[in-house]
This record gives C-alpha cells, sequence and structure tokens, in this order.
C-alpha cells in the first residue's frame, strides 16, 4: 500500500512539475513571442437584445504557440500579468483592436441607429496600476482616429475590490475622455454594491454563472430573480447589462424579457475572425 501511495505521489509530482516546467517554458518565451508576433486576436459579436443587430465585439487574445498550436488566454494572461509583460501585450491588444474598429466603421460606417460599431478590450489590473494607461489609451485611439466613445475597456470586478482614489483615478480620466468602462465578471467578486455609484463604470456584464439557470425551460426561479435585481438595480444607476456566454434561444429571450441590453455568447458566434463580425452586421439587415 505504502508504494502504491508513493507511486501515485510520483505521478502527481511528475504532472505538477511538468505543468511547472510548461509555465516556466511558457513564461519565458512570452517576450519572444510578442516580438515574433505570434499573438492574434478574435472577435466575438456583441448583440443587441432589442433589435438582434451587432452592436460591437469584444477583441479575446491568443496565443499561436509553434509548439503547442492554439493556447487560449486562460494559459498564458496569468503568467503575462505576473510578469508585467502584460503590460506590452495588452497595449498590443489594444492597439490592434482599435485598428480593427477603425477598419469596420470604414468599410460598414455606423450601425443602424446611428452609433458607432463599438470595440470591447480586456484590462488586467497591473495595466489598470500601470501609470502610462491613460496616455497610452488617448494616444492610441488618436492615432488610429477612432472616437473614444467606440472603445469600451473591460475591467473584473475582482480587480476593483476595495479600490481606493488612486485607482480609481485612470478610470475616471478615461470615462471623462468618453470612454466606456465595463464591470466583467460581475456576480463574482463580491462587490459592495453601494460601491458601484462611486465607480467611473456604465457597463455591467454580467458573469455567464447567472445567465445558466435561463439554459432550462421553465428558468430557474432563483437565477431569474436574482438577474431582476441586478437588470433593475443596474438600470437605476444608468448603467447598462451585458450577458455573456448566452448560449441558446430559449435563454437568449429569457434574457431580453428580463430587460437586458446586449448579449454575447456562443448562441450568437464564437469568437472568430474579424470579417465574421462585419458579416454579421451586414447580414442583420433591418427592414
Ligand atoms: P472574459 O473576458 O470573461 O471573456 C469571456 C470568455 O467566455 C471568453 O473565453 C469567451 O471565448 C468565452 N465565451 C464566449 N461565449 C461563450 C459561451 O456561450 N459559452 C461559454 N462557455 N464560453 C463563452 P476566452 O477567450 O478563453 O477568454 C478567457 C478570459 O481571458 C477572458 O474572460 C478574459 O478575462 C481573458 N482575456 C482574453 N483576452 C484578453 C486580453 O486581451 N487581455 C486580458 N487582460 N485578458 C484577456
Ligand atoms: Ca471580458
Ligand atoms: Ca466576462
Ligand atoms: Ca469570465
Amino acid at each position: 500500500a505504502k508504494s502504491a501511495g508513493g507511486n501515485r505521489f510520483e505521478t502527481a509530482d511528475a504532472e505538477a512539475d511538468a505543468r511547472a516546467i510548461t509555465r516556466h517554458g511558457l513564461t519565458n518565451a512570452l517576450p519572444a513571442a510578442l516580438e515574433r508576433g505570434e499573438f492574434f486576436i478574435e472577435y466575438q459579436p456583441l448583440v443587441d437584445l432589442g433589435d438582434g443587430s451587432v452592436h460591437g465585439a469584444e477583441a479575446l487574445v491568443r496565443w499561436s504557440h509553434p509548439q503547442h498550436g492554439v493556447l487560449g488566454p486562460d494559459r498564458f494572461i496569468p503568467l503575462a500579468e505576473h510578469t508585467g509583460l502584460i503590460v506590452p501585450l495588452g497595449r498590443w491588444v489594444l492597439e490592434e483592436s482599435v485598428r480593427q474598429a477603425t477598419a469596420w466603421q470604414e468599410k460598414h460606417g455606423d450601425r443602424a441607429d446611428g452609433g458607432p460599431l463599438r470595440i470591447n478590450v480586456n484590462l488586467s489590473p497591473t495595466q489598470l496600476h500601470h501609470p502610462g494607461l491613460v496616455a497610452d489609451t488617448a494616444e492610441v485611439l488618436e492615432r488610429a482616429g477612432l472616437e473614444p466613445g467606440a472603445l469600451c475597456l473591460e475591467v473584473t470586478e475582482s480587480a476593483l475590490i476595495g479600490a481606493d482614489d488612486d485607482l480609481l483615478k485612470p478610470l475616471r480620466q478615461l470615462a471623462e475622455m468618453g470612454v466606456d468602462i465595463a464591470l466583467d465578471d460581475f456576480g463574482t467578486g463580491y462587490s459592495n454594491l453601494a460601491n458601484l455609484r462611486r465607480m467611473p463604470v456604465s457597463v455591467l456584464k454580467l458573469d455567464r454563472a447567472f445567465t445558466l439557470g435561463m439554459q432550462q425551460s421553465p428558468p430557474d426561479p432563483v437565477d431569474v430573480k436574482i438577474v431582476e435585481g441586478i437588470v433593475s438595480l443596474a438600470h437605476s444607476l444608468d448603467l447598462a447589462v451585458t450577458v455573456e456566454g448566452v448560449e441558446t434561444g430559449v435563454q437568449a429571450e429569457q434574457l431580453r424579457e428580463l430587460g437586458c441590453d446586449t448579449a454575447q455568447g456562443w448562441y450568437y458566434a464564437r469568437p472568430g475572425p474579424p470579417e465574421r463580425v462585419l458579416a454579421g452586421v451586414l447580414g442583420s439587415s433591418s427592414p
């Protein structure tokens, strides 16, 4: 029994070692990968629940690794965050997706309701603490010629827990420039709802966990109550509600009935190349 246990532990150790080696290897490879252009961005449409039109898209970064194939952000963003490489990587994502948004506007013009096609970009906590954030963002927008109102920066709720004025100041400055700030993964961070009032946030992105209960018909009654409450709170504070992880039509319909404003998920489109977002916009021609 002892040796079996020993073997088990050895295996577990070996797996842990392999994971650590991969982590270590990936971490070391990050700077060169950025230089060599191994990162690319997929875009996932954000759909207006009112009329079904494409409202914009979220930029989601991937790493085309020469040995490991395409790696999702969960595999390398935490590593980049840990080493600080997230700052240049995040700046590249911002530059590239803002450039893309400008290209969409040149090809397509404004949305049916007159507003620009919007681009959502994720910001990590380290980027939030980086002193160059506001100036960098202003410069990127200016250089691409994109109006600040077409950009939405997504910050996770957990990154803002206990946020003091030093952390909120750059977000306020961005909001004053006209950039939208979204609270990402809302509902997972146990934030103080009263705190929402002092945050320069204009969008709540409701975490997928809350929308899972709407996949079934009839929907989970507790989830319905929770979403109802969040939507009414958000709207009373003048915040828009985006729901993520919408996988079925039943779910989309229920979330629309509950008053959510925009939705994102596999039901509409998986993350994909930029042309596909525009195809969705042009395809959903209104009467
Ligand atoms: P997130 O910001 O919450 O992004 C949503 C994630 O849900 C994405 O995973 C997306 O592909 C996935 N998703 C979309 N629709 C559905 C659906 O219907 N069902 C399910 N099950 N999943 C869906 P992804 O692309 O793997 O990204 C994971 C996380 O990595 C993101 O979570 C975000 O926190 C982070 N991330 C991605 N790109 C960037 C980036 O450029 N910078 C930073 N700092 N973080 C990023
Ligand atoms: Ca996000
Ligand atoms: Ca999210
Ligand atoms: Ca998430």
